[in-house]
């Protein structure tokens, strides 16, 4: 795996082979010359029918002058193409360079303010799982997409990256019998000749194509009321099954207002829809307003009573939900700028959902599921097994691997780090300067290391560099120095290069964090302070790292928080000596089930 390259010098290298035309052919990224500032889309969809028909009307900024524009179109086949600058249209030529991108050529250099029209058809593949495709359910079509990262250019030629958001302003011609939904709200439907009609939904707010999405088809609609600050929320499902959203309606209920306070900010999105999809290439995607989800990952029948299984399996469904609708802030209000940064979307919206989930059960079990989680990640995060968790995205292949699971469970591992190490309000404050800064547009982790840095005086930069690229876990061992004359320390060994916030407590003494850099520091305990019985080195269990123990810390263990102990067992599990056998063996009786049985199995 190459090392990361900025995104300043990876567009800089994307126009370069642009220009030179190099043999790895045309650049994957698009150049700043042509900016998007609102794309119309209009399609004439019957799902009946394989082909489609669609309409763009692109308006864009040309700032620097030129005579081609490209756009990103995949297996669209082009009808005509013109470019309009006042009341100047003219005809343009469509250059068709690779099979993920457009030329329009109007044969004279341009600049400034201008609008791009193409007419073309597209195909709703029955066996895609990405763009625009069908799918037949007890006799009847529907059409679904599913975009991210980049296949709305199957849908329509749009400029197809997270760095381009736009409003969108979407109208679909369906036959009368059929439903429509995409982003916005419906506005109006107009009646047709022939049996169709044209609905017409509102503007959407600045999206990235990859979150737009429609739906045609003979759909069901559960109207789930109103949550939150005032959202409408409604699930749509195929012909017959609008009952078994009601499951899915009672989350959002109580989940989004819980976002809505943790971010200070109202969901932006106008209207909440979560559809059922038969078929999709994730377990469900964010799109603002048109949440998708494979069907077993949104609907429950209300005939299956509640019983243990049950329950397991609705809070499941309700943690998915937790995780989309946390995206509709770190995603969709708030999107990476490009996607080596997606970890500020997947990791935050898999912390979130966590830390959303963490409030429907008792205090002395928070953080536990998310602790359980990141083992998983730490088994795995060797440069063998895993990869960094920012990498360069640069064709087609590489955006295979933009939502590798590293992105997820170490991403939100990190934030998880940085909430403990800053501090719970102030992560939160320093969260919503960065929603509220960026909002309807961009941002880097750059971005976040700033609004972090301005709400808790810790600059996070190092800290973000080292865990986000480059794989690994460090490995910590501390050593309480209390010399005879001198006041007592804590020395606290670190394994690997980097920077590590790492935060203790010890008896009677009150957890502190401290940035680790070279490969030992001595923290000098408060003054006064007697030689601790105890120490431990993961205050909250929140770090990133482990901690490797000569003599397991079990007279530390009454004091400890229930994250504190699954961390301990894990560590321990992981230092394999007789000492960790001891407190495993004193961890198989602890009082939390999870705890317990995680030391039990480390001991067999
Ligand atoms: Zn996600």
């Amino acid at each position: 795996m190459g090392p990361v390259m900025s995104g300043a010098v990876q567009r800089a290298l994307a126009c370069f082979t642009l220009v030179a035309g190099s043999s790895v052919g045309q650049s994957f990224y698009l150049s700043n010359d042509a900016i998007p500032r609102k794309e119309t889309v209009q399609l004439t969809i019957d799902p009946a029918r394989e082909m489609f028909d669609g309409s763009v009307s692109i308006d864009v900024e040309l700032r620097a002058p030129a005579a081609i524009v490209w756009l990103n179109a995949k297996n669209l086949t082009i009808g005509s193409a013109s470019v309009a600058q006042g009341d100047m249209v003219r005809p343009a030529k469509v250059i068709p360079v690779s099979d993920e991108r457009i030329g329009i050529d109007v044969g004279q250099t341009l600049a400034g303010p201008a609008t791009i029209r193409i007419a073309y058809q597209g195909r709703l593949d029955d066996k895609a799982l990405s763009g625009a495709y069908r799918r037949k359910l007890d006799g009847e079509w529907y059409a679904y997409t599913t975009f991210a990262p980049i296949d709305a250019r199957r849908a329509f030629p749009c400029f197809d990256e997270p760095r381009f958001k736009t409003p969108w302003d979407i109208s679909i011609r369906v036959r009368r019998e059929h439903k429509a939904f995409s982003n916005g709200r419906e506005l109006s439907e107009i009646e047709e000749p022939n049996g169709w009609k044209l609905v017409k939904f509102a503007t959407t707010e600045p999206l990235p194509s990859e979150m737009v999405a429609f739906a045609v088809g003979p759909f069901d609609v559960y109207d789930g009321g109103v949550a939150g600050h005032g959202t409408p929320v409604r699930v749509i499902t195929a012909k017959g099954h609008a009952a078994e959203g009601h499951a899915a309606a009672q989350a959002t209920a109580e989940i989004l207002p819980r976002l809505e306070a943790y971010t200070g900010i109202p969901y932006a999105f106008g209207k909440l829809d979560h559809l059922a999809l038969p078929a999709g290439a994730y377990g469900a995607v964010e799109n603002p307003g048109l949440i998708t989800y494979r069907t077993r990952n949104l609907l429950i029948a209300p005939k299956e009573a509640p019983n243990q299984e049950n329950a397991a399996f609705t809070r499941a469904v309700r943690a998915l939900q937790a995780h989309e609708i946390g995206h509709q802030w770190f995603g969709n209000l708030v999107t990476q700028a490009t996607w080596d940064d997606v970890w500020l979307s997947e990791g935050f919206a898999t912390w979130i959902s966590a830390k959303m989930m963490d409030q429907e059960i008792p205090p002395e079990r928070i953080h536990i599921s998310a602790i359980a989680a990141r083992e998983r990640m730490m088994a795995v995060d060797t440069p063998t097994r895993s990869r960094p968790v920012r990498i360069a995205i640069n064709n087609r292949d590489t955006a295979r691997d933009v939502y590798n699971r590293v992105v997820y469970e170490k991403g939100a591992a990190i934030l998880l780090m940085l909430e403990g190490w800053l501090g719970e309000d102030r992560f939160r404050d320093g969260l919503r300067a960065y929603l509220n800064e960026h909002r309807f547009g961009n941002a880097t982790t750059d971005d976040l290391a700033a609004a972090l840095r301005a709400a808790s005086g810790n600059d996070t930069s190092r800290v973000l560099n080292t865990f986000l690229n480059t794989t690994g876990v460090p490995e910590l061992r501390g050593q309480l120095l209390c010399d005879r004359d001198a006041a007592p320390r804590l020395r606290v060994a670190k394994s690997s290069p980097g920077s590590v916030p790492v935060c203790w407590r010890a008896d009677r003494v009150a957890t502190s964090c401290t940035v680790l850099e070279g490969p030992s520091t001595e923290i000098a305990l408060p003054t006064g302070t007697a030689c601790p019985a105890w120490f431990y080195l993961n205050s909250g269990g929140t770090g990133y790292y482990r901690t490797h123990w000569s003599q397991a810390p079990l007279r530390a263990l009454p004091e400890l928080s229930g994250a504190e102990r699954l961390t301990l067992v894990y560590d321990l599990r992981a230092s394999k000596d007789a000492s960790a056998q001891a407190g495993l063996a004193r961890l198989a009786s602890d009082a939390d089930p999870e705890i317990s049985s995680a030391a039990r199995e480390a001991l067999k």
